[in-house]
């Protein structure tokens, strides 16, 4: 049973990033696929940016998160897991707003840099705030990725692909449950 579970993982990983050439056409073709963005977001005033070397510490303990999330947010989160593409409820969202950390609830992408990317998963080419993310190279299932963090609290978010638009280049592909959607109206 185990060894079906690490085969389904397997082609689920192989199938996601099977998607790059895909995505990169995508991207560079379809421009006008952005999300909807009818607000300036650069009015709303986050958090002051962290200071490399200075991130606000956080609880980390397992029973501190089990308390905090439910199953799936604390096995994406806190066990680097991955939700099923095209099942997560932020993927296809096109309001404007900030998407935040479903774990410490820091600010971590914008509805102006979210690209439809045919994934299934939310996709940005840029967060917030350099220093919002953290980034780790993750070796796992024999694919060398780059695994990005929440800055503050370690939640993980996703991986970052160098397949993404202009003007970065960048996929952010980001799981929907480690994300919390603020719209703009309620900045
Ligand atoms: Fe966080």
């Amino acid at each position: 049973m185990k060894f079906i579970s690490f085969l389904s993982c397997l082609l689920f990983l192989a199938s996601c990033s099977g998607q790059t050439n895909k995505v990169a056409n995508a991207a560079s073709t379809d421009t006008n696929e952005r999300a909807t963005v009818t607000a300036d977001l650069t009015q709303y005033k986050y958090d002051p940016p962290a200071v490399e070397g200075e991130v606000i510490p956080f609880d980390t303990t397992s029973a501190y998160w089990k308390a905090e999330l439910n199953d799936q947010e604390f096995n994406v989160l806190r066990e680097d897991g991955t939700e099923r593409s095209f099942t997560g409820d932020l993927w296809d969202n096109k309001r404007a707003g900030i998407y935040t950390c479903r774990g410490c609830g820091l600010p971590l992408y914008s509805s102006d840099t979210k690209f439809k990317s045919g994934t299934g998963w939310p996709s940005f080419y840029e967060p917030i705030h350099p220093n919002y993310i953290k980034e780790d190279v993750d070796n796992r299932y024999g694919m060398r990725r780059v695994e990005v963090s929440c800055a503050r609290c370690g939640g993980h978010q996703g991986h970052v692909f160098p397949d993404g638009p202009e003007p970065t280049g960048l996929r952010h592909c980001i799981n929907s449950v480690s994300l919390d959607f603020v719209p703009v109206e309620d900045l």
